[in-house]
Formats: structure tokens, sequence, C-alpha cells
């Protein structure tokens, strides 16, 4: 709220264009099942004309203030202590009438700003309208899906060749944390290498970030710490320092990859900027349940290998194919069954613009499963955390323009482990698990150089 002072200037959000487009943006919300007041879009044009008005009264005072103010500069000019006077007693009741509109704007300004914050992204035309179930494909990749089967469950078979360890994540932690052992412990490195390699390879600039942010940052990008249950639900989880109650464990390196880039200013010319950043996510996954929370598919601590981009508003829709395009080789290079799916409006949180979710072949699960996700956020992030550009660098004059901010999955380990063993397990004549074969392409990523293919 207000109370805290802002690490970073107010967001500034486009309360003209919402005004000019009450009808798409209360469709909007309600195609996004946005959670915001059913009157919210009426009360920020009204709150805006307010603002509008409340400005230009006070613009008009602080002419008349500075009419007055000449006028007793040329009274004491020409030694008229009459017209001094009278000039000066204007002045005392301007500056009385210009105080309370001073505070007036502000107060109005601070509600139309925490109306307006409520208000998802816009949304991109080809986004399917609905639920999760309303999802299109766009593609699929790798091998025909071979046949659900229990016994290719990830659990099973993590248990069979001890590759996790849940019971001591449950003494030390609590349920759904875990300990990955011996060769899930090393796949766990060589798939954050191996999917950084292919980042890399494709001009993204390794970064390791900060896994503890503010939460003015998180909110900032589009995160709401709560949900929108009732009553609602902390989804992360809040660090209690002596110093301070602010900060929060990163639910993606998302965060503080867009933080990276709060209040900067580039030249165009400089655009795109690509970073791959590698992170622990924290999820509280408060009220999570059934067969999603089995084994390592949602679990509150993970590792996960982020993409971000920031672009001229002109090339965010090329970079989302840009980055679709190496998550894609990612998974492909992993040898795994997966289709890339355009996410309908119901699932595109606050933030997105546009999304792309890749779900992968899980035999064991008999389904497919999230594995990553792939979000153009347009100018929604760099309105809030102030990222911008300008075409002319040099010359101070030239306007500047809010840049977009993309970012996508490039690994997010727990899944990708699930995928791997519940394809990759071998069995023998009796149908005896034997064995679990790993992707060639991980072969020089091990650790020690211990080319794996086989556990
Ligand atoms: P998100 O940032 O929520 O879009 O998630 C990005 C990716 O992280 C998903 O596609 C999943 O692969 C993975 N993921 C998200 N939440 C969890 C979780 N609680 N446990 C394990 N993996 C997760």
């Amino acid at each position: 709220g207000p109370s805290r002072p802002r690490i970073l200037p107010a967001p500034r959000l486009d309360y003209r264009n919402i005004s000019e487009n009450m009808v798409y943006k209360s469709t909007n919300a309600l195609n996004r099942k946005a959670p915001l007041p059913s009157d919210a879009i009426q009360s920020i044009a009204r709150t805006y004309t307010e603002f509008k008005n409340l400005q230009s009264t006070l613009n008009s005072r602080r002419n008349a203030r500075s009419a007055v103010g000449e006028r007793i500069r040329r009274s004491v000019e020409e030694k008229d202590l009459e017209a001094k006077e009278a000039a000066m007693a204007e002045a005392l009741k301007i500056k009385e009438e210009i105080a309370p509109l001073e505070a007036a704007l502000l107060a109005v300004e601070e509600n139309l700003l925490s109306l307006a914050l409520a208000i998802p992204n816009d949304t991109h035309p080809s986004s399917p309208l609905g639920p999760e179930s309303a999802a299109l494909t766009l593609s699929t990749h790798g091998p025909e899906p071979i046949p659900p089967n229990p016994e290719r469950d990830h659990v099973t078979i993590a248990r069979k060749f001890g590759l996790v360890d849940f019971e001591s994540g449950a003494t030390v932690t609590g349920s759904s944390w875990y300990y990955l052992l011996n060769e899930a412990a090393l796949l766990e490195m060589a798939l954050t290498n191996y999917a950084l390699s292919i980042a890399i390879k494709r001009g993204f600039t390794p970064v390791t970030t900060p896994d503890v942010v503010r939460s003015e940052i998180s909110d900032r990008c589009g995160f709401r710490p709560r949900d929108n249950s009732d009553p609602p639900v902390s989804q992360v989880y809040h660090i209690h320092s002596a110093k301070s109650s602010d900060l929060i464990l990163s639910a993606t390196s998302e965060i503080p990859l867009g933080g990276m880039f709060a209040n900067k200013l580039f030249s165009d010319k400089t655009l795109p900027l690509k970073v791959v950043g590698l992170g622990r996510a924290f999820r509280a996954e408060a009220g999570a349940r059934g067969r999603d929370t089995h084994g390592l598919y949602r679990v509150h601590q993970f590792t996960k290998v982020e993409l971000f981009a920031v672009t001229t508003q002109e090339e965010s829709e090329k970079m989302m194919e840009e980055m679709k395009s190496l998550q894609t080789a990612i998974l492909e290079g992993l040898g795994l069954s997966f289709r890339v799916l355009d996410m309908p409006t119901e699932e595109l949180g606050a933030s997105a613009y546009r999304k792309y979710d890749m779900e992968a072949w899980m035999p064991g699960r008999g389904g497919w499963g999230e594995v990553s996700s792939l979000s153009n956020c347009t100018d929604y992030q760099s309105r809030r955390l102030h990222i911008r550009y300008q075409n002319n660098a040099s010359a101070a004059s030239t306007p500047t323009t809010f840049a977009h901010t993309l970012n996508g999955t490039a690994a997010a380990i727990p899944r990708l482990i699930i995928a791997l063993l519940e394809n990759g397990a071998k069995f023998d004549d009796l149908g005896e698990l034997v064995a679990i074969t790993l992707p060639e392409t991980l072969r020089p990523f091990w650790v020690g150089g211990n080319e794996r293919t086989i556990i």
C-alpha cells in the first residue's frame, strides 16, 4: 500500500487508454476472469475525469499565481504600494486554494492507480477464449506417445533406483519438499547446463539472480502474493527478518530478471536484450491437491532456467516466436513427446498478452504435463517497473517508450525429470523395471565427465 515508501517511481498506467476503451477493457477482464470489481472500469473512467478536472483547476490556479507574482514585481518597480498590497493579498488567497487542490489531486491519483493496477493486460486477438480446456494445439513434436502405464510412475521408478528422498524432505521441511539423490542430483545439473548452453548459443546472456526479492518488485511483475480464494491465501513465502518484513522468496527468476531492468532507459539500438537466468523458484502452492501434488509434479522449491527478453514494441511478437523455437529445441533435444499450446484467456494471469505452454507426455502420470511456459507481457511489466527506450538516446528531448518484456521457461527441472524417467524406463521380458535410458544430448553435461546415458 501507499504507507510503505516505494523503491521505484509509481507505476505509469495508461488511464486515458482505459477510459477510451471501456467496452474492450471490461470484456477483456471478463474473458480473463480477472479478479476485478464489476464497476472497476467505470470507476477508473470517472476518477480519471475527476483527475483531469482537478489538474486543470490546479493549472489555472498556478497560472493565476504566476500572474499575481508578475503584478507584485511590477508594483514594487513602480513603487505602487496600494497595488502591491492588493496583489499580495490575492497571492495569499491563491496559495491557500492551491494547497488543498494539490492534496486532492494526490489522493485522486493514488485512488486511480490502485483501481487501475487490478486491470489485466490486453489480449492477443488470436488467443482462444475460455478455460484451460479451450487451449489450441499449435504443434506436436517428438516420438509417438507411449501408452499410459502406472508402472512408469516416476515415484515408483525413482524409489527403485534411489533417486529421490521425500521422507527426509518431509522431516526437514514438510510435505512436497524433497531431496534429489545420485543420478537425479547430477541430472538436475546436467539439464541446467544443457538448457543454459542452448540459450547462450542463441545469444542469451547468462545470469544468476537473487532468489529473495522485495514484494514490491514481485507485485510490479504482476504477481499477486495472495490468490483469489476467500479468504485470500498467500502463494508466496514471506521472510520475517528483523530488518524488513517486505522480502519474499521469488516464485520465479522472471521477477529478479525483470527487476534487473527496472528504472532503466535504453537506446532502441541496444534492444533486444536477452538474458537467461538460473535460480530456484519457491511456491507455497496453497490449496494444491490430487494427482498434481504426486511426487515431483508440484513441489515447493525447484531449480529453473529462465529466459527473459526486453524488446521494442514492434519486435515482441517476433521475439516470442524466437523464444518458442529455443524452448522447442531444448525439449526436442531431450527426445520427449510434447505439444505447444496457445493458452486461452482464463489462463493468462494478469500480465500476459499471449501465452504458450509446452506439455510433455508423461506415461506414468497418464497424460500431458506442463513443462514450460512462454509469455509476452507487452508493456504490462515495463509500465510498472519503468523499463523504457528511446529512438535516439543522444537527444534528451526524444520521447521515451515503454519496452515490451517476455519470459519463458528454458528448463523447470522436476517436471523434466518426471518426463525423462517415465519415458526412459526400460522393462525386461518379464516386465521387471531394469534401467532408465537418458538422452544422448546430455552426454557432455554430466558432472565429472561420467557420460551417463543409462541409470
Ligand atoms: P510458471 O512460472 O508457473 O509458468 O511455471 C513455469 C514452469 O515451472 C512450469 O511449466 C512447470 O514446468 C514448472 N512448475 C511450476 N510450478 C511448479 C511446481 N510447484 N513444482 C514443480 N514445477 C513447477
